[in-house]
């Protein structure tokens, strides 16, 4: 099979382009889009290389989740409505069994978010996967990580640490009770991007990042960016039943303030939009959680609600 014919059963056909807003899909030297009128545009990049970013073990469905997964929760995390993708695949070889099933992860998570694949490329080496993903926000209402203010309440979504705990499983460094074992796992190799509640923050939060390395990191990049610091208590991570029932809290605190790839939202709000926002996150049926509060003093604070300081494994961490 040509390159073309793999691009053609596999890609180009699989996608039916619908409406007038992609006027030239795959097939062309571009594609040819129409520009959304009253928007911005949120453009992101993201690449997979196996062994670097998944498993050599990890199914080809898995792989495909998440290429696409790992960009839409970028373009969640600034408010934004994801529109199309293009699809960049460097195999090692033409393999039909590993095409189809990473083609069914990566068109059921575009089908339900209705992102369509616009165009890509396909060439030959060790397997790696780079995704471009673009959305569309109403103008001037972004969510940026630089628009934190002193006094905002600091807020996640869902729950941490996760993905991080499946992983170390699978490197034989620690225990997941058995009962929870294929949900832990999920998180880890299917993470579902906050497209919906990213956009549903765009009045509300004042500044927002996705989860992607770590709360401690990612809270970081908005404290550096905001240039403000935070409190924030260790007692109110919000974790699973299945996490907390499989490691003591030491190591669930751990892994919440530590862990990646859990691909939750964590945003800041100003105090009085916080009945607005909780009402419309309950309404989305999303679990939140109010984990701290930004501060003037630009450091990080980590100590329990009763105010005894946090003096965990990851303390001493220095961001600024
Ligand atoms: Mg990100």
């Amino acid at each position: 099979m040509t390159e073309f014919d793999i691009i053609k059963r596999y890609f180009a056909e699989q996608h039916m382009l619908d409406g007038n807003e992609v006027r030239i899909g795959i097939g062309d030297d571009a594609a040819i889009v129409n520009a959304p009128l009253q928007s911005e545009l949120a453009i992101t990049t993201d690449t997979l290389v196996e062994g670097v970013h998944f498993l050599t073990t990890a199914l080809a469905f898995d792989i495909g989740h998440k290429a696409l997964a790992v960009n839409l929760s970028d373009l969640a995390a600034m408010g934004a409505e994801p529109l199309w993708v293009t699809l960049a695949l460097t195999l090692p070889q033409v393999d039909h069994h590993w095409l189809s099933a990473f083609c069914e992860g990566f068109f059921s998570l575009a089908h339900r978010y209705q992102v369509k694949l616009i165009g890509g490329d396909l060439t030959r080496g060790p397997l790696s996967i780079t995704i471009q993903a673009i959305g569309k926000i109403p103008l001037r209402q972004a969510l940026l990580r630089s628009t934190a203010e002193p006094h905002d309440l600091i807020y996640v979504t869902g729950t941490l640490g996760d993905a991080g705990l499946a992983l170390k499983h699978l490197q034989s460094q620690a225990y997941i009770d058995p009962y929870y074992q294929s949900a832990i796992l999920e998180r880890l190799h299917r993470p579902e991007p906050r497209v919906v509640i990213g956009q549903s923050l765009r009045k509300l939060a004042s500044a927002a990042i996705d989860i992607s390395d770590g709360l401690m990191a990612d809270l970081g990049h908005i404290l550096t960016a905001s240039q403000v610091g935070a409190i924030v208590y260790v007692d109110r991570l919000p974790f699973s039943p299945g996490l907390a029932q499989s490691t003591p809290l030491e190591t669930a605190i751990t892994l919440g303030l530590t862990s990646g790839d859990d691909y939750e939202l964590c945003f800041t709000v100003p105090t009085k939009k916080r009945e607005e926002l909780e009402k419309n996150l309950s309404a989305l049926a999303c679990r939140y959680s109010c984990i701290g509060q930004i501060t003037q003093r630009p450091d990080l604070i980590l100590c329990y609600e009763n105010g005894t300081p946090y003096y965990g494994s990851i303390n001493g961490y220095q961001h600024f």
